[in-house]
């Protein structure tokens, strides 16, 4: 027999229990349990719009914060990216969250990689200065 733990009082009590026994809190009810299956949910356009317009939202302030707050443009980036492609999964095309947010990304890793080789041709020409003395 499996238990599980009660929500109030912490006491183990059985998987299927309703109620806990000891101080007769109820229990949520299992969905691990053989048999029951929760009621299906069919995902509705009006979810599925409000994850698309969050991943837009995510990429688009990914974008933006890319050229002026590169760690929160990161941030966006990265969240969006992994929140389209989760709606990708769920059978929900995402291909404007997912472009949005790979846009933030390249903009980010070209800034990082400008930002490189110009400290490199900075240092590079203090050094030609520095043997012309
Ligand atoms: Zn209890």
């Amino acid at each position: 027999m499996q238990n599980k733990r009660c929500t109030r009082c912490g006491a183990s009590i059985d998987l299927a229990a309703g109620y806990c026994p000891h101080c007769g809190a109820q229990q949520p009810i299992s969905y691990t349990q053989g048999g029951y299956t929760p009621p299906y949910q069919p995902a509705g356009p009006r979810c599925q719009q409000q994850n698309n317009t969050a991943t837009l939202v995510l990429g688009i302030v990914g974008i933006i914060c890319a050229f002026f707050v590169p760690i929160v443009g990161c941030v966006c980036a990265v969240i969006g990216l992994v929140m389209s492609i989760q709606n990708s999964k769920n059978g929900q095309s995402d291909t404007t969250g997912k472009l949005l947010s790979g846009a933030a990304l390249v903009i980010l890793v070209g800034r990082v990689v400008l930002s490189i080789l110009f400290s490199l041709l900075g240092f590079g020409l203090f050094l030609g200065f520095a043997s012309l003395w």
